[in-house]
C-alpha cells in the first residue's frame, strides 16, 4: 500500500471507532469509511489519497473568499499573541469585537446598527428567538410570542433553531418543534406551483402568512423568519412577487421580520446581503458562515434600531450570552475577511462579472435530459433532477437520484450537494470565469454519469 492509502485507512479506523458525525448515515460511514480532506487552496480541496476536488460548496456554504488566504491566518496569529481571549460580559469589551461591530454597522443597512455576537448560525437563531420574545415583553405585548417559519427551512441545529427550521426528520428527533412555532408552505413554484404563473404563486404563498396571522390573531404573532433564498431547504428561489408581499404583511400586522442571512449574506447573491437583493428591511438579521469565510467560527444577530433602542431605553439586562461571544481571534479574522471583500471588490465582481457568467453557463445545463429546472441568484445555484422533464415527473422515492449524483460528483472531482433531488452549488466568490467553465464541464460529466447509473 502507498503511504497515502496507509494514512487514509489509519484515519478511517480511528474515525469509525471514536467520531460521531453530524448529518451522516452511520451505517454507510462504517462500511465505506469517511473521506478525509487534508488541505485546500483557492477553490480546491484535496483528500488524503491526493485527489483534487473543485469545491462547488465552499465547504458548507461558507468559504466565501476561498481557501488559503494568508491574511486571515496572520490576523488570527497576531490576535492570539496579543489577546487570545477576553469576554464581553459584565460591561467589558475588547478592541477586535468593538471594531467588528462598527464595521458590521457600515456594511449592513442604515437601520441595523447593533450586533450580538455568537459562535454560529444556530446560536444566532437561538439568540434571535430570545431577543424577539424579550422585545415584545418590553414593548408591553408579552402575548406576541408565536414565530411563523416555513417548511423545508434550515435555521440551525440547536433547539430553537431546529424548531424554527421546517425539516421533518429533524423534528422527529428530540420531540421538536418546541411550542409557539408554526410552519407555512415555502414559495417552491417548480414543485407546487401547478398551473399558476410564478408571480401568482409567489403572491399566494405570501398570503398564507397573512392567513396564519389572522387565524392566530396578530396580537399573538411575534415574528416571521425566512432566508432570502431557501438554501439548504432546496435552493428555493421565491418568485419576484413573494418578498414585497411578505414585507407588507409584516408591517401591517406589526410582526417582526427576521431575515436569516447566514448563507445569503456576505456577497453570495452579488449584494452584501440577500436583504439588499430583495429590498427587505429586517428587524433582526442572523449572520454567520461568510462573516469569517469559515476560517474561524463566528456568528451574530444584527439588531434594528427599533429593537435595540427599546432595550437600551428600558435599561434591559439581557440575560443571555456565550463564553466566546465576540471571541477576539474570530473577530480579527472577520475584520480581515470583510477588508479583503471590500479591497478586492469581491461582491461587485460577483454582481457584474462572474455572477452573470455563471448564470449563463449554469442555465445551459437545463438542456440536459435529467435537469427539470435550473435556478438561483449570484453564486447560489441549483438544478433539479427529474425522471421525466416534459411531464414534470419527480423521482420516487424523493432524493434517490440526488444521492447517486452527489456520490458520483465526489468520485469525479467535484463537490456538489444533494438536497432531495436538487443539486446545489455555492462556490467561493473568488471563482474566475475560467473556473466557472471548469465547474460546468465537471457538472456535465457528472450528470451524464448519473443518467447512466439511474
Ligand atoms: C448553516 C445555517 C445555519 C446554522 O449555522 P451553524 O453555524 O451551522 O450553526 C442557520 N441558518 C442558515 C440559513 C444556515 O444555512
Amino acid at each position: 500500500m502507498s503511504d497515502a492509502a496507509i494514512n487514509t485507512s489509519h484515519w478511517q479506523a480511528i474515525d469509525r471507532a471514536h467520531h460521531l458525525h453530524p448529518f451522516s448515515d452511520t451505517k454507510a460511514l462504517a462500511q465505506e469509511g469517511c473521506r478525509v480532506i487534508t488541505r485546500a487552496d483557492d477553490i480546491y480541496i484535496w483528500d488524503s489519497d491526493g485527489n483534487r476536488l473543485l469545491d462547488g460548496m465552499a465547504g458548507l456554504w461558507c468559504v466565501n473568499i476561498g481557501y488559503g488566504r494568508k491574511e486571515l491566518a496572520d490576523a488570527a496569529h497576531r490576535q492570539l499573541l496579543e489577546l487570545p481571549y477576553y469576554n464581553n460580559f459584565f460591561k467589558t469589551s475588547a478592541p477586535s469585537a468593538i471594531e467588528l461591530a462598527g464595521l458590521l454597522a457600515q456594511v449592513t443597512a442604515p437601520h441595523l446598527n447593533h450586533v450580538f455576537f455568537t459562535n454560529s448560525g444556530s446560536e444566532a437563531n437561538d439568540t434571535m428567538f430570545r431577543l424577539v420574545r424579550r422585545y415584545w415583553d418590553l414593548a408591553g405585548k408579552p402575548d406576541k410570542e408565536v414565530f411563523i417559519s416555513r417548511e423545508h427551512a434550515y435555521h440551525g441545529s440547536t433547539i430553537a433553531a431546529a424548531s424554527l427550521g421546517g425539516m421533518k426528520p429533524m423534528h422527529e428527533q428530540g420531540h421538536l418543534p418546541i411550542p409557539g412555532i408554526r410552519h407555512i408552505a415555502p414559495p417552491y413554484w417548480y414543485r407546487d406551483g401547478g398551473d399558476m404563473s410564478p408571480e401568482e404563486f409567489g403572491t399566494a404563498c405570501a398570503r398564507r402568512l397573512e392567513e396564519e396571522i389572522n387565524a392566530l390573531g396578530a396580537d399573538r404573532v411575534a415574528a416571521f423568519i425566512g432566508e432570502p433564498i431557501q438554501s439548504a431547504g432546496g435552493l428555493i428561489v421565491p418568485p419576484e412577487t413573494y418578498w414585497p408581499e411578505i414585507q407588507r404583511i409584516c408591517s401591517e400586522h406589526d410582526v417582526l421580520l427576521v431575515v436569516d442571512e447566514v448563507i445569503c449574506g456576505f456577497g453570495r447573491l452579488g449584494t452584501w446581503f440577500g436583504s439588499d437583493y430583495y429590498n427587505l428591511q429586517p428587524d433582526l438579521m442572523p449572520i454567520a458562515k461568510g462573516l469569517s469565510s469559515g476560517y474561524l467560527p463566528i456568528g451574530g444577530v444584527m439588531v434594528a434600531d427599533r429593537v435595540a433602542d427599546l432595550f437600551i431605553a428600558e435599561g434591559e439586562q439581557f440575560a443571555h450570552g456565550f463564553t466566546y461571544s465576540g471571541h477576539p481571534a474570530a473577530c480579527a479574522v472577520a475584520i480581515a475577511n470583510i477588508g479583503i471583500m471590500r479591497d478586492e471588490n469581491i461582491v461587485e465582481n460577483v454582481r457584474d462579472n462572474t455572477g452573470p457568467y455563471l448564470e449563463q453557463r449554469w442555465n445551459e445545463l437545463a438542456q440536459h435530459p435529467l435537469v427539470g429546472e435550473t435556478r438561483g441568484v449570484g453564486f447560489l445555484r441549483g438544478l433539479e433532477l427529474v425522471k421525466n422533464k416534459r411531464e414534470r415527473e419527480f423521482f420516487d422515492p424523493v432524493g434517490s437520484a440526488g444521492q447517486i449524483c452527489r456520490d458520483i460528483c465526489f468520485d469525479n472531482g467535484l463537490v456538489m450537494r444533494a438536497i432531495r433531488d436538487t443539486m446545489a452549488i455555492s462556490p467561493p466568490l473568488t471563482m474566475t470565469r475560467e473556473q466557472v467553465d471548469e465547474l460546468i464541464e465537471l457538472v456535465c460529466n457528472c450528470l451524464d454519469l448519473t443518467a447512466k447509473a439511474l
